[in-house]
């Protein structure tokens, strides 16, 4: 059986590239029916916070990763938080001890700082030398039996290679002898580090593929020769490429929003926060890029996630938000878009869902929508009347008449629109019908179509030269005037 994990460390928010870390692996363990952890890595006990970890189990409930095993969940194999595992790891410590895979080492932190400037001077690697490595056990016993502090270290064994086969980069190999000294595992406080705590955790918890991120890899070094020592199998592994900002810089906070709650407060959905992020770093080596979660699953390959770095790019995030917006049931569609103005006041509670009003008011504004509130803005848009401006921008000089007034039939809606002639009505249908013949009927007179007929008849009725369809908002005023609804737009 497959079993994955996400890892997190509680010690912020959940950000874009721990998202899609969770996202891959939950696709992984969907697709091949097996099962996702969530383990929570908070051994750092000075930066770890359970709000920390309450915000990023909450953004992977949004996004609808749901895990079989972990923290709120449980499982057969936690417990999940490796705050609560310690007896765990100084058990496993003490038997690499008694095997002589490790052992103590009384250097002291001064100690060892002289080691390390020694070996610059010398220019040698800054690697322990291995001072307790070999030493006499008699002499150790004493120094325990006195109480004197020491910390564990693993016994790097000599002359050993570690080669692995990632689903991502390919073959990775590590000399171990010239790349790490005996490292510690077990600090002189009794707190276990990093690295063993997940090699152990991995193997306790039958982890079959560790997937993440790239910062990783040269921990998977020191990670599987604890694995070796402890007679653990070694799981495949699959690390992926980083995520870069616009200007190519690693993804943090100064290339804006990053964290999966403002994406969610911005008023992205789930599924396009998903679509996009699993786009970041992966194709399935065709041009599609709108997918359902459900094909997601379905088509997901991790030897198909990208061995370069993947660029954030936040208009593609939006663009991709519109098109799961616009495939939304239209009830529900209507819905979050009637909540959002309501909200903001651009209509106010007395607009029904299913009243004219509401019905034209989401047809003019859904085609442009790529975040739901985007919905105010087009509103404002389309119902501003910025006649000067566009007079000024030279726009519409061609509509303009040598006396300075508009052309014939710019002139001519406007006195039908004062006159209250305008055929506008409140079934949408007949509505559109009685608008188009009036048009037509229009262009007829003056002998005017296409760009000729439409420009000026949006020109006098909205002010500006382009924007929704001129019949469209007319209507919407007309239901508004009738008082269906209060609202901000009409002056
Ligand atoms: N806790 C690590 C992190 O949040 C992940 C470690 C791992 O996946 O092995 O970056």
């Amino acid at each position: 059986q497959v079993r994955v994990r996400f890892a997190p460390s509680p010690t912020g928010a959940l950000h874009v590239g721990g998202a899609r870390t969770a996202l891959y692996n939950w696709l992984l363990a969907r697709q091949t029916k097996g099962a996702f952890l969530v383990r929570v890595e908070d051994t750092d006990v000075v930066r770890s916070t359970r709000e920390s970890e309450d915000m990023v189990l909450e953004d992977l409930t949004w996004l609808g990763l749901h895990w079989d095993e972990g923290p709120r969940v449980g499982g057969d194999r936690g417990p999940y938080r490796q705050s609560e595992r310690s007896t765990i790891y100084v058990e496993l410590a003490d038997k690499l001890v008694r095997e002589g895979k490790a052992y103590p080492c009384f250097c002291t932190e001064e100690e060892l700082d002289r080691k390390r400037e020694e070996a610059e001077r010398e220019g040698r690697p800054p690697q322990y030398d291995g001072t307790w490595r070999d030493a006499d056990p008699e002499e150790v016993k004493k120094r325990i039996d006195n109480g004197e502090q020491y910390t564990v270290r693993f016994k790097v064994p000599s002359g050993s290679r570690v080669i692995i086969d990632d689903a991502v980069r390919g073959k990775v190999a590590w000399d171990a002898d010239s790349t790490v000294g005996d490292f510690i595992i077990l600090r002189s406080t009794g707190v276990p580090v990093y690295n063993f705590c997940v090699a152990v955790d991995d193997a306790l918890m039958g982890v079959s593929t560790v997937l993440r991120a790239e910062e990783h890899l040269t921990n998977t070094l020191r990670q599987v020769l604890i694995l070796r020592a402890l007679d653990f199998e070694t799981p495949e592994y699959a690390h992926c490429s980083l995520i870069l900002g616009s200007d190519r810089s690693k993804l943090s906070k100064r290339h804006g929003a990053t964290s999966v709650t403002l994406f969610r407060e911005e008023g992205y959905l789930p599924v396009a926060m998903i679509n996009y992020l699993a786009m970041l770093g992966w194709n399935d080596g065709t041009e599609k890029e709108i997918y359902t979660v459900e094909e997601l699953i379905e088509v997901f390959d991790i030897h198909r996630i990208t061995k370069s770095p993947a660029m954030f790019d936040g208009d593609k995030l939006r663009y991709i938000n519109g098109q799961h917006l616009r495939a939304l049931p239209s009830k529900e569609l209507e819905d979050l878009v009637l909540a959002e103005w309501k909200l903001s006041g651009v209509f106010n509670d007395t607009l029904e869902a299913d009243s004219p009003l509401a019905q034209a008011a989401v047809a003019l504004v859904r085609g442009s929508l790529e975040l739901v509130n985007d919905a105010n803005e087009e509103m404002q848009k389309a119902f501003a009347y910025p006649l000067d401006e566009t007079l000024a921008s030279g726009e519409a000089d061609e509509l303009i008449g040598e006396d300075g007034g508009f052309n014939e039939v710019a002139s001519a809606a406007l006195r039908a629109y004062d006159a209250g002639e305008l055929p506008i009505g409140d079934d949408g249908e007949e509505h559109k019908g009685k608008w188009k013949k009036w048009v037509k009927a229009v262009g007829k007179e003056y002998g005017r179509k296409g760009k000729r007929l439409f420009h000026p008849l949006r020109l006098a009725l909205t002010g500006k030269m382009s924007g929704p369809d001129v019949g469209e908002i007319l209507q919407i005023l007309y239901l508004t005037e009738k008082g269906e609804a209060a609202t901000s737009f009409v002056p």
